[in-house]
């Protein structure tokens, strides 16, 4: 896809239609490949501004702090325990699939006592069972908005008012809803959420978008956050969203992956011209349309309808299909990646982005083509149901 040739490194085109890595745009791997400055330059100093900016927008918040954390998704998880949850800190984790177990295990390395609320793979969480373990005193609760090892999407009604009854922060994954998914932070009541880059935002992975509010800032500022890398305190010096000194010089903290806000950049560019909106709205629609046309092909959804997360359809294996001998070849012969299960859906799902670029009719009608014939199936019927569902 990209107009530039290096001289020794050679990919393979794929159609990135998993979990994660989403298609990077064009425009945004020539950002990418724009000449790198000083990460004190003050050209870069403006870039830095419109790409928080930018943050604001697609996260809904009026948040002072919404920054690109240096690193991938997980990164900013790290990020919001090292800033905002303390050890001995009753902590509620909602976990209904793989990232809320990843965040129990985060949150118990950093001493807190995890009270896990969990619901089956495959489901939400009740909402009332969130809301029945704040009942004593507690310090966060997290949840993660978009299950991406499942397809599931959380509803956030709710929490937010069961938090505020014992001050407790409400803090959330939206890794992968984040630009794809209805979200909107401020009216969530959500102090604090991180994200990835490479899921709807269609930028390359090694950024996490992360947002904190007024309520959740205060932790920061008992000056015992126990990482150096991550420290808000530190970190706000260079991304100056200083609120107490707003033109204080940006300070060296570590130098930024300069390119890769480049690309972030130019995909929020591509939101903020889309419209949040329209572009919930074709996910919406991408998501639906496709779960159509491989209900055809007897590859039915796992989340039941209301539960659907739109950037991830995972879909369940009929009896008799094998996962890796179809998987393999889609992705080295057909050129297409779709992610496998994980945890106990391992060998039984498959789970299918529907994340950016990749919500679009050209590219599902490519991999139901390829599925259909790796089923032995006729892909008419599916295409027919799948132009239905764009239509619609
Ligand atoms: C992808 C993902 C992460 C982790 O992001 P990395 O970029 O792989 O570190 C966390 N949470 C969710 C929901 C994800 O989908």
């Amino acid at each position: 896809m990209t107009t530039l040739s290096p001289l020794t490194v050679s990919v393979p085109d794929r159609l990135l239609l998993g979990s994660g890595p989403s298609p990077v745009p064009e425009r945004v791997l020539r950002a990418l490949a724009l000449p790198t400055i000083g990460h004190l330059d003050p050209a870069f100093g403006t870039l830095m501004d419109e790409v928080a900016a930018g943050l604001r927008t697609t996260f809904r918040t009026q948040n002072a702090v919404a920054i690109p954390v240096s690193g991938t998704g997980s990164a900013g998880m790290e990020a919001m325990v090292a800033n905002l949850v303390r050890p001995g800190d009753r902590v509620i984790c909602g976990v209904h699939g793989l990232f809320g177990e990843r965040m129990a295990d985060e949150l118990a390395r950093h001493g807190a006592t995890v009270v896990r609320v969990e619901a089956e793979w495959g489901r939400a969480i009740p909402t009332a069972a969130l809301v029945a373990a704040a009942e004593d005193p507690f310090a966060a609760m997290f949840v993660v908005h978009g299950e991406t090892s499942t397809g599931v999407a959380q509803p956030l009604d709710g929490l937010a008012e069961a938090c505020r009854a014992h001050d407790a922060l409400l803090l959330v994954d939206c890794v992968t809803s984040l630009a794809g998914h209805p979200l909107d932070l401020d009216a969530a009541g959500v102090d604090a959420a991180f994200s990835g880059t490479q899921k709807c935002l269609n930028a390359p992975p090694g950024l996490a978008p992360f947002t904190v509010g007024e309520r959740a800032l205060e932790r920061v500022r008992d000056g015992r956050v126990p990482s150096w890398y991550f420290d808000l305190s530190l970190v706000l010096g260079y991304w100056t969203t200083d609120v107490d000194a707003p033109t204080r010089a940006r300070a060296y903290h570590h130098t930024a992956p300069i390119n890769l806000v480049y690309a972030l950049a130019e995909a929020l560019a591509m939101v903020r011209e889309e419209g949040l909106e329209a572009r919930w709205a074709r996910h919406a629609t991408a998501h639906e349309a496709l779960r159509g046309a491989l209900a055809v092909l007897d590859l039915h959804r796992l989340a039941p309808d209301g539960e659907q997360l739109h950037p991830l359809l995972a879909v369940r294996l009929p009896d008799g299909v094998d996962d890796v001998p179809i998987r393999g070849p889609l992705l080295t012969e057909d050129g297409i990646e779709i992610s496998g299960g994980l945890g106990p859906l391992a060998g039984r799902t498959w789970r299918i982005g529907v994340m950016g670029e990749g919500a679009n009719p050209e590219p599902q009608e490519r991999l139901v083509r390829a599925l259909a014939a790796r089923l032995g199936r006729d892909p008419g019927e599916a295409l027919d149901a799948l132009s239905a569902g764009w239509a619609a």
